[in-house]
């Protein structure tokens, strides 16, 4: 029986989706952190579950061929990095076989594989957000599953500048050191946390040791230099507030957001729908090749800076709202938004079937699925193929070389219904095929559209119904028949008519 503390001789078989070395013992999975396939290693169980256990590397017999030197002093201590003992190619054939299990076992797409991962070409000191901790005697970070604090000089992932920054401000008494640099023009904001501190000392400390820092925060308030720092990012500047979201890899992200938006495949008729948008990102390199874009995010200080970000570059055709995605996005689809393009970047745990739905129902011709988390990504995925989308590409993109996290971008493409197969061998151009996906706007959307934009003026299902027949678009019969057979059936008056008019152009459905 498998037991805690039990030590084993075992062989690494695989690397798990939170960077474990897996290996089996009477049967039952054992997760290794630090280890990788093909190493023959000593474990010590430390934890045994129902369906599996966890154990601690103590000795590495015969090493795999996959490891290299960890370089970082600080490696298997502080719950960052989980892969920096694996050679850098490998991390990336690890990742991309995270993706591929995700996509396969949770999303049940049988013969998915993602077409290509781009690794950095330099993976060090990528990271332009770092936080660390501190407790009575010493900043740093916690460790892996837990609050206490590994002390912390210099971190390998991050900015060389906080290595002075932790010096300047370890004689200060603080719980939080939050510090984010901007790669294009060097500038540093510190954000720190701390009770009884004096800001002017904390200010002198800080910007004394290290002259790049433009702007602090102490509990909350800034207190010296600007309140944002600005990043440059595929040719938009982007202010950043500290709590505003903003990619940890600047270089890594302008790779992410070059494939996001080839997948998206804009012109400029479009509009495109970037749900989560953050800071507007995407939603300005968006919509520089689109018609419009509309951008959804929760937090209301990341809209402020994507408004703000949207003058700062002069673009004039992105709007922004600051509301919960499952609440603003059935909102928009129903008063008649008709997105030709959906890009969702979501947060961990994913998109939600509220807002999913919408977003099928309103039918754009591409859905880009941007997502940092593989098991919610496949779910979504799996929601959106259900829901009448075919996944047709897939790229996986590294912007956390070091640990086992990947972020990856998926093409989903609407499939034709049935009704416009049938049209759709009739209309030859890109435009026109375009336009007939619109013969579906719902009764729903048609009735919102013309109450905004008629003075809340009301028009019924038969209305409709009548007023497409009179311009060709075939009707299913019932709508047409008064529900008591006797009945006289109402005529649609001329306004009404006209208003129903203006709608089925609108939605290019005549
Ligand atoms: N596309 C952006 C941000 C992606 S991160 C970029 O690349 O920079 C995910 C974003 O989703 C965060 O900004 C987070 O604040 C936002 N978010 C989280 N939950 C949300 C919700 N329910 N509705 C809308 N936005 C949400």
């Amino acid at each position: 029986m498998i037991d805690v503390n039990n030590e084993y001789t075992v062989k690494i078989e695989s690397v798990s989706s939170d960077g474990n070395g897996i290996c089996h013992i009477d049967g039952m999975a054992v997760f290794v952190p630090y280890t990788a396939a093909g190493d023959e290693v000593k474990i010590k169980i430390t934890n045994v579950k129902k369906r599996f256990a966890e154990g601690v590397l103590t000795e590495i017999i015969t090493p795999s061929l996959d490891r290299t030197a960890p370089d970082c002093g600080i490696f298997g201590k502080c719950g960052g990095c989980s892969l920096r003992h694996i050679k850098y190619e490998k991390q990336l054939e690890i990742k991309r076989e995270i993706v591929n299990n995700a996509m396969r076992r949770i999303g049940g797409f049988k013969d998915f594989t993602v077409g290509e991962i781009i690794g950095m070409e330099n993976p060090t000191r990528y990271r332009n957000k770092t936080i660390f901790h501190a407790d009575k005697n010493s900043v740093g970070f916690y460790s892996a599953k837990s609050h206490t604090v590994v002390p912390v000089t210099d971190c390998a992932i991050g900015a060389e500048e906080n290595a002075e920054i932790i010096n300047a401000i370890s004689e200060f008494d603080m719980t939080e050191l939050f510090t984010r640099k901007s790669f294009s023009t060097g500038d540093i904001m510190v954000c720190v946390k701390a009770e009884n501190t004096d800001a002017k000392k904390l200010t002198a400390a800080v910007s004394g040791a290290c002259k790049s820092v433009k702007s602090i925060y102490l509990n909350g308030e800034n207190i010296y230099g600007s309140a944002a720092i600005t990043d440059t990012l595929c040719g938009i500047e982007f202010r950043i507030s500290p709590e505003s979201f903003f990619q940890v890899n600047p270089v890594q992200t302008e790779k992410l957001y070059a494939k996001a938006l080839e997948f998206a495949g804009l012109d400029k008729t479009m509009t495109v729908m970037d749900i989560y948008c953050g800071i507007g990102t995407i939603s300005l390199c968006a919509a520089k090749k689109a018609k419009r874009v509309i951008g959804v995010e929760i937090v209301e200080r990341a809209i402020d800076d994507a408004k703000e970000n949207a003058k700062l570059n002069e673009i004039s055709n992105a709007e922004f709202y600051a509301r919960g995605a499952e609440k603003i996005v059935p909102y928009l689809i129903k008063s008649g938004e008709v997105p030709d393009v959906v890009i969702l970047d979501p947060p961990r745990k994913g998109s939600d079937e509220k807002t999913l739905g919408s977003v099928l129902r309103s039918k754009p011709e591409r859905i880009v699925y941007v997502s940092c988390n593989p098991a919610t990504l496949a779910r979504d995925a799996r929601f959106l193929s259900d829901g009448g989308y075919t996944v047709s590409k897939a790229a996986a993109v590294d912007l956390f070389p070091h640990t086992s996290h990947v972020e990856t971008v998926v093409l989903l493409c609407r499939k034709l219904d049935e009704a416009e197969r049938h049209v759709s061998v009739t209309i030859e151009t890109e435009e026109g095929w375009r336009a007939d996906r619109r013969v579906n706007a719902t009764y729903g959307q048609i009735k919102n559209w013309i109450a905004e934009h008629y003075d809340g003026m009301k028009v019924s299902s038969l209305y409709i119904a009548q007023t497409k027949q009179k311009h060709g678009i075939i009707e299913r019969e019932n709508y047409n028949k008064p529900k008591n057979g006797n009945s006289k059936v109402p005529h649609c008056p001329p306004e009404k008519e006209n208003a129903i008019t203006d709608a089925l152009k609108h939605f290019r459905m005549i």
